[in-house]
């Protein structure tokens, strides 16, 4: 399997790249899958390998690797304008048209919309955002920011910090002021003896006891996935977004939805806050903005943000704020077309199709005695592993068993993800029913193999 021959694509990528999210001894034992093209939800290799990727890329391809729709408009606005920016007062005419059309389709009556180059940066910018409202407002003092353990709102500086996870100690993060509540879900951390709506006021007494420990005048947002994606695909727990929704109200904190994988139908609405009912403030968009077809972020301000961050720019007629690339021409175009495959090609019809087929997978899987619990929303779902199926114990962390399980998918054409020990799966929404059975055969004979092998 492992080519270790000098010229080899896999000794060529070792010996040039440096991996970031890479479990390293399974390199080093298996090689690199090196990609050359895909077809539909199938990425194949230099081998010519064909793998079904279930989690879309990086959960972000869905319509798929070869859309001749998104490759033509990318082409088209080459052809036309292939590149400006977004300072000095101009902008290309699908930057404009883009920004209309995320607030059209936003929760939002009316707004505006700020663009980045990735998810990371939206989320760093909406929190220079908050910094700069609450300095131009009179409240300097208003900088912490509240996340939850386990979500994930990317790698630079500020987004790892507000990213609840231990990894990123490795770092000397998170700064100062970012704070990490409970996680809301209620099979791994809720108590023995605790319904689940117990568990979700319990959640909410830890937030009003955060901000009044803190000080309400010291916190400048809250932060949250509608449904936790790299945190290992958790949905909140039941009542969670209605319980916290009027404290942050009533001390003035904005909710900003980071919806850079729930967004754009993933959880079988165009946004995982109408799935939730979670009313932000704003919302973070990235992932599936494009499809996947260009790095592009977007913070998208609901009204009342829009208003109170115009007033704050008008105080020094400036936000003194941007990327090279923000509202790149062809990255808009390609999210228009994107927008437009999903609304009206019939894909957020598919996710909605889908999900019960989907759900039924999981469940079955889930009887399984080494499988702790199965969770999801749409088309985004997870099955953690377990030792011990009825005291919830995890596996000896050195069996690795997610990389195993993933692996052993590799080897039979399939890409999963291990994340902690779960396996999440998060297919394109242009899968067919066939795609889709083929999923949970090639994962439920992995499942079979490792857990025979190391128990
Ligand atoms: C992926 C992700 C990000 C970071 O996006 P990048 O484009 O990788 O910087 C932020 N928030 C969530 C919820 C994500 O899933």
């Amino acid at each position: 399997m492992h080519d270790d021959a000098p010229n080899s694509w896999e000794s060529r990528a070792e010996a040039s790249s440096f991996y970031g999210f890479t479990d390293l001894p399974s390199v080093r034992e298996r090689g690199t899958v090196v990609l050359t093209h895909g077809e539909g939800p199938y990425v194949v290799d230099v081998h010519g390998r064909r793998y079904l990727d279930a989690n879309s890329g990086l959960w972000n391809m869905v319509a798929g690797f070869d859309h001749p729709g998104l490759t033509k408009a990318a082409q088209d606005q080459y052809a036309r304008f292939p590149g400006y920016h977004a300072f000095f007062g101009r902008m290309s005419d699908q930057t404009v048209m883009l920004s209309e059309k995320l607030v059209a389709v936003s929760p939002f009556e009316r707004g505006k919309v700020f663009y980045t180059n990735s998810g990371s940066e939206a989320n760093d910018t909406m929190v220079k955002m908050l910094w700069f409202l609450n300095a131009a407002e009179g409240r300097p003092q208003a900088r912490k920011i509240l996340t939850r353990i386990n979500a994930y709102h990317g790698v630079t500086v500020v987004s790892a910090s507000m990213t609840g996870k231990p990894y990123n100690s490795v770092f000397g993060l998170p700064l100062d002021g970012f704070i990490h509540l409970t996680c809301p879900h209620y099979w791994r951390e809720g108590r023995a003896d605790e319904t689940e709506a117990e568990f979700t006021a319990r959640l909410a007494q830890e937030l009003e006891d955060t901000i009044a420990r803190e000080g309400a005048d010291t916190i400048a947002g809250f932060f949250a996935e509608p449904v936790m994606g790299a945190g290992g695909v958790i949905p909140p727990s039941e009542g969670y977004f209605q319980a916290i929704r009027p404290i942050l109200r009533k001390h003035g904190i904005p909710l900003i939805a980071d919806e850079v994988i729930c967004g754009f139908g993933r959880t079988g609405e165009m946004w995982g806050s109408l799935t939730y009912d979670i009313q932000p403030d704003a919302i973070i968009s990235s992932k599936n903005l494009t499809a996947g077809f260009f790095p592009m972020g977007a913070v998208i301000l609901g009204p009342e943000l829009a208003d109170r961050m115009q007033a704050a720019a008008d105080v020094i007629e400036e936000f003194p704020h941007g990327f090279t690339a923000s509202g790149h021409p062809v990255g808009c175009a390609i999210a228009l077309k994107a927008i437009d495959v999903i609304e009206n090609e019939g894909l957020l019809e598919n996710v909605r199709r889908l999900t019960p087929r989907f759900e039924a997978g999981l469940a079955q899987l889930a009887d399984h005695p080494h499988i702790g619990e199965w969770r999801g929303k749409g088309l985004m779902g997870a099955l953690e592993a377990v030792q011990d199926k009825a005291t919830k114990t995890p596996f000896d962390g050195a069996l690795s068993v997610s990389e195993r399980i993933a692996n052993t998918c590799t080897d039979h054409g399939l890409i999963c993800r291990p994340l902690g020990q779960s396996i999440v799966l998060c297919p394109p929404f242009i899968m067919t029913d066939a795609q889709m059975d083929e999923m949970f055969e090639k994962l439920e004979n992995a499942l079979k193999q490792v857990f025979a092998e190391i128990t």
